[in-house]
């Protein structure tokens, strides 16, 4: 994200002020040059010659020097971006690095990056400041060429007093458009090197091709996976030659160990990701061919991990849409189970939750994650369970807010809790990124050879259990 972030803020400041500033200054310092020079070569052609070497050699010394400290710079900026990486990362984590006592570990290596990034900060700053009292010093010297152009020209009788100082003055002023010329240059590179990075960053294609026409029909979606095979990348397949089929209105418990693929299907499902081999069919339309509107209308998915952002509770339901009205918010949190906490709220609707969910538990923000896919009214939903548990009044409102939201819809539910896949139609157990069972779920509960009665029977406190003993 850091890299991204600067590619799109950094680059297009950088080409913003290039261009914002670059003709004025570059044109100013010409016409201010040229009217020095003009004037100098009028008042006396020596002071002219001298004036206008001088003015090159500064410029030469300023342009070569200029990229002297660039690299240094660029190493501190690349330091500098990891210390706050590194400072996001930890300040995120503060509850796991509390819990384990990682306090001091923290501390040290936190010592460590600031010590690379006061280092490389120095190198940096010296070099630059190497550069900065080059140009005072050719200026200083400037003025003593000018000082001695005018002493000798004016006992020569060449030119009056009053023009010797104007020499001086020019002289001096010769500082600032040089500065300025040589400044939009350096500037210009820079904007050419964000140019050629942002031309990159656009020609980049999405690994999912987006020009679908089809729409989803509405309703309840059916599903049919037909020999899907996918892998992340180059390594061993996630999932493997996985066929399944559900009518539309079913509701389909999928379970398995950790690691098994679940999530990866339900990602193919909402199509994140397009199948290696073989073709996701929702609707009895083959995804590549559906617009991506119709599959954020028509498909909702809770994440395992929900993201709540810096707004209301509110604006986290409408994803910030202020044309949704209060009032069907209201109704949708209510018919997720959420009304009484929210009526408890002294700003009901419109209390502050932070990013990372202050002052919301991980059950709520799920919930809350409930009421948006509420709102959208889906014709296929996905849901992915929090493998976390929740306390059990809350897994009782959890399990009646699945319910009232998957009632009359295709339902995809990633259980770990048993309560959670108690009224599902049927099941698929996933093993390997291998469908190794699929049935009716009242057919596998009854069939005591199945993977699912296994789970079943070693089930404690209503949440499976990942025992060796378990043949998944
Ligand atoms: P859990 O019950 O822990 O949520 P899961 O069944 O949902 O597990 P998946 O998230 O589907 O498991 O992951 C299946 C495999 O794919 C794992 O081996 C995982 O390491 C790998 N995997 C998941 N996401 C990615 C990714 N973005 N890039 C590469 N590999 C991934
Ligand atoms: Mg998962």
């Amino acid at each position: 994200p850091g890299v991204l972030i600067e590619r799109i803020d950094g680059d297009v400041t950088a080409i913003a002020k290039t261009f914002s500033h670059f003709a004025v200054d570059v044109l100013s310092g010409v016409l201010l040059l040229l009217g020095i020079f003009v004037i100098m070569f009028f008042e006396s052609l020596v002071a002219g010659w001298v004036v206008l070497i001088f003015a090159l050699v500064v410029a030469g010394v300023l342009i070569g020097t200029r990229s002297f400290a660039v690299a240094a710079s660029e190493d501190e900026r690349g330091v500098s971006a990891q210390l706050y990486g590194f400072i996001e990362e930890r300040l995120a984590a503060v509850d796991d690095i509390r819990a384990n006592g990682a306090g001091p570990f923290v501390m040290r290596r936190f010592t460590a990056v600031m010590r690379r990034w006061f280092h490389r900060g120095r190198r940096a700053w010296l070099k630059r400041s190497v550069i900065w009292v080059a140009s005072i010093g050719l200026f200083s010297l400037g003025s003593l060429v000018a000082l001695g152009t005018g002493a000798f020209l004016v006992f020569g009788d060449v030119i009056t007093i009053g023009t010797a100082y104007l020499i001086l003055n020019y002289m001096n002023k010769l500082e600032q458009p040089i500065e300025q010329i040589t400044n939009q240059m350096q500037e210009l590179q820079k904007a050419a090197a964000g140019l050629s990075r942002l031309r990159t960053l656009f020609s980049k294609v999405p690994l999912v091709d987006r020009s679908g026409t089809r729409i989803l029909p509405s309703g309840a979606l059916s599903i049919e996976l037909d020999a899907v095979t996918f892998a992340y990348d180059e390594a061993a397949a996630v999932l493997e030659d996985v066929s399944l089929t559900f009518a539309p209105g079913r509701h389909i418990g999928l379970l398995g160990r950790t690691g098994s693929g679940k999530t990866t299907i339900t990602k193919l499902l909402a199509r994140f990701y397009d199948p290696d081999r073989g073709t996701v069919q929702i609707g009895g339309l083959d995804l590549r061919n559906v617009t991506p509107e119709s599959l954020d209308a028509r498909i909702a998915f809770v994440t395992q991990d929900v993201q709540l952002f810096d707004g209301t509770i509110r604006d986290n339901v409408t994803f910030f849409d202020p044309s949704v009205p209060d009032t069907r918010v209201q109704s949708a949190l209510e018919e997720i189970g959420l009304g009484d906490w929210i009526d408890g709220l002294p700003e009901g609707i419109h209390t502050q939750v932070g990013s990372s969910g202050t002052g919301i538990s991980a059950g709520q923000a799920q919930l809350v994650a409930f009421a948006r896919a509420y709102l959208e009214d889906p014709g296929l939903i996905i849901l992915d369970e929090p493998s976390s548990r929740v306390d059990p009044a809350t897994e009782v409102i959890m399990a009646n807010a699945i319910d009232r939201l998957i009632q009359g819809r295709t339902a995809v539910i990633i259980a770990h809790r048993l309560d959670t896949v108690r009224h599902v139609d049927e099941i698929v157990v996933l093993s390997n990124g291998i469908a190794v069972e699929h049935d009716e779920r009242e057919t596998l509960a009854a069939d005591p050879t199945s993977a699912f009665a296994a789970m079943l029977a070693t089930a404690r406190d209503g949440v499976f259990i990942d025992d060796e003993e378990v043949r998944l």
